[in-house]
């Protein structure tokens, strides 16, 4: 019997991030010098679809970059990593997105994000990308490029059958068509909060945001709850799924991590509470190392508890 390949779909946003670590951050019109120099590949899209691919995911990145240094940099990136690239768009006129960061002595930090041609990714350009998308595969999103183009693909998957995994970080509010029988989306609390206008703290109003996206017509729903793993919520049950105990040393990108993680585990038809568990077990080996892509675990680093 011939076993189709499920294809996953990742739309969003790709960025380059530069960080100049210094004594202390720099004051309104004061210049510092820094110790040293890093330039990463970052932007939540493309941060879950090198973690995907990674982990053994065919993975499909739909997003825009600028004509320029770092466009053709990320996308020399993202064919190292694996990524089918054919729907990354050029923008002819907006630079690709960066992110200049400075971080002192302490670890603080402070950050300018600009999204350049993340920004001008057009719905129909989302909707070429995902011409190819059948029933049963993922297309995984988050908030980081124009509402449009969100919009452009949860309905596009919609139509065609598809499994949409909503990330909706960072937080924004959503209107409630989109999601109308949205197949997942995952939170952690912070944006479970925006989203349900309602405080969550502590595992009473986890719940109870659970139960409120569920009744805004969306089918499953995971709350990412840091070191303390992460709630499922359907209409036929709820499970709490511990994460691993490990030692974090850098948690950016840990829901990223799970995102990606989570998709693959559906591409290869677990279910769930499984994907989740999986979910979880490569998130945790994400946190024990720096940086964003560079901690993306490969897939025989994860081990599924
Ligand atoms: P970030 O913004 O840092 O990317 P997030 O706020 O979107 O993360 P979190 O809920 O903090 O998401 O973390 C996502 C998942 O990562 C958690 O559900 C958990 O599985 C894993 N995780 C995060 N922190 C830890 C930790 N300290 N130890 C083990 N697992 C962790």
């Amino acid at each position: 019997m011939l076993i189709l390949t499920i294809m996953i779909y990742v739309v969003g946003s790709s960025n380059t991030d530069m960080v100049v670590r210094s004594e202390k951050l720099p004051a309104p019109g004061e210049t510092v010098i820094g110790e040293s120099f890093l330039m990463n590949p970052g932007g939540k899209g493309a941060n879950q679809a090198v973690g995907a691919s990674r982990l053994g995911g065919q993975v499909t990145f739909i997003g825009k970059i600028g004509d320029d240094l770092f466009g053709r940099g990320t996308l020399d990136h993202f064919r190292q990593e694996g990524l089918v690239t054919d729907f990354v768009v050029t923008d002819p006129e907006l630079p690709s997105g960066i992110a200049l960061i400075n971080v002192n002595a302490a670890g603080e930090n402070c950050i300018a994000v600009a999204p350049g041609a993340n920004n001008a990714l057009m719905g129909q350009e989302v909707l070429a990308g995902l011409e190819k998308l059948t029933a049963g595969d993922i297309v995984l999103v988050q908030l980081e490029i124009q509402p449009e183009a969100v919009e452009a693909a949860v309905n596009r998957a919609r139509e065609k059958g598809a499994k949409v995994i909503l990330n909706p970080a960072p937080a924004r509010h959503l209107p409630d068509n989109l999601l109308h029988d949205l197949f997942l989306i995952t939170p952690n609390e912070t944006e479970a909060a925006l989203l349900t206008g309602m405080p969550v703290s502590g595992e009473e109003d986890v719940r109870r945001a659970a139960q409120m996206l569920l009744q805004k017509g969306v089918r499953n729903v995971v709350i990412t709850l840091g070191s303390r793993g992460a709630l499922i919520r359907t209409n036929a049950y709820e499970r709490m799924i511990a994460a691993p105990e490990v030692t974090a040393v850098d948690t950016t990108a840990a829901g990223d991590c799970f995102n990606g993680a989570l998709a693959v585990g559906l591409s290869e038809r677990m279910n769930l509470e499984d994907a989740v568990r999986f979910a979880c077990a490569a998130a945790a080996v994400s946190v024990t190392r720096p940086g964003a892509q560079s901690a993306m675990p490969y897939r025989k680093e994860v081990v599924r508890e």
